[in-house]
């Protein structure tokens, strides 16, 4: 106990200490920018060296692979696209279980499997580290902005420990439970997203059908019942909103393969738990067909397209 208490406090005492951050994606990229913009000293490491460039423009130190963030920083955040990847990160050969110091804050903000999550914190514990899960909601525009809502997952006094950290990021922390709930936070958000996405497109894509103007009829929807925030702050027929993956032909964004797995994950909570989820599970195959036709790549909201070409293909 004494010992826990003796390492929050030196992470406290060093709230400017070197913090690292592995995968610089579409969100890690602007999460760490954020870090650095607000005058966080920050190491940074990606397979693709090219998407370290802002950051090391703007002062971050790149090294080489995730044991050597582990050596240089004991507050280390990773952003990855699925579960394997975070695996490999953490538990391989160069990972940064091989290097990290004893009373690092290790804070995964990926959304993958919650009990990989669970078994990595337990793994974490035993070489005297802390691990917390903590998924994010807010896109790429919430990662931008420094708007994200964080959903955490671990021991509590260690939540507490690590949010000031995650504030410079975000908006909401929120503390959800034992180590993978943020996780299971995070799933339950995502399933309704796509089917509230999903909803949105084949709602826009009637109304067109009947030969509604768009912005008038997405203008209704959001002060209708209907609103929701895929009508409202994402809709995604292109030309409705200036700065969404829809008005740049599905570009950047929230990538279609990534809500595939998410709802391969809600599937696998569903199973697990023997829940129904008949429209998670509807909207799982609508997006894997996506993914075979090519389009896992595009944002999410490309669902709308697809829909008008398989109606095209008729
Ligand atoms: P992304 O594919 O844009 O970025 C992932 C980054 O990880 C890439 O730069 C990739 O090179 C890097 N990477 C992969 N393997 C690596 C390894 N072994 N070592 C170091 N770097 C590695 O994905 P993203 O959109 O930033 O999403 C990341 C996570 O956040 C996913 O789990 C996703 O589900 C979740 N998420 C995304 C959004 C969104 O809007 N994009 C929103 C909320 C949550």
């Amino acid at each position: 106990m004494l010992f826990r208490a003796i390492q929050i406090q030196v992470r406290c005492m060093s709230s400017r200490s070197k913090v690292g951050f592995i995968g610089l994606g579409n969100m890690g990229g602007p999460m760490a920018l954020n870090l650095v913009r607000k005058g966080h000293p920050v190491v940074v490491y990606d397979v693709f060296p090219e998407s370290m460039t802002q950051l090391t423009d703007e002062g971050a130190i790149m090294v080489h692979h995730p044991a050597e963030v582990a050596e240089k920083a004991d507050r280390i955040i990773t952003m990855l696209p699925t579960s394997a990847h975070v695996k490999e990160v953490y538990q391989g050969e160069q990972g940064v279980f091989k290097s990290a110091k004893t009373g690092s804050l290790l804070i995964d903000c990926s959304t993958i499997e919650p009990d990989v999550s669970f078994n990595l914190s337990e793994e974490a514990l035993k070489k005297g580290c802390v691990f917390l899960d903590a998924p994010v909601s807010g896109g790429t525009v919430g990662a931008k902005a420094g708007t994200l809502t964080f959903m955490v997952g671990g021991p509590e006094n260690e939540y507490e420990s690590a949010k000031p950290l995650l504030q410079d990021m975000g908006k909401n922390v929120v503390y959800c439970g034992k180590a993978g709930s943020g996780q299971a936070a995070k799933i339950c958000n995502n399933m309704l997203l796509a089917i509230s996405m999903i909803g949105t497109a084949e709602t826009m894509n009637l109304g067109l059908r009947l030969g509604l103007d768009p912005k008038l009829l997405a203008g209704i929807l959001n002060t209708s019942t209907g609103r929701c925030w895929s009508s409202e702050v994402y809709n995604p027929v292109p030309g409705i909103l200036p700065n969404v993956p829809s008005s740049n032909n599905y570009e950047g964004g929230f990538g279609t393969a990534l809500m595939t797995k998410d709802l391969g994950l809600a599937q696998t909570a569903a199973t697990t738990t023997g829940t129904t989820i008949p429209l998670g599970s509807l909207a799982h195959q609508l997006y894997r067909l996506m993914v075979t036709r090519g389009l896992g790549k595009k944002d999410f909201s490309a669902i709308y397209a697809f829909l008008q070409e398989m109606e095209n293909a008729k």
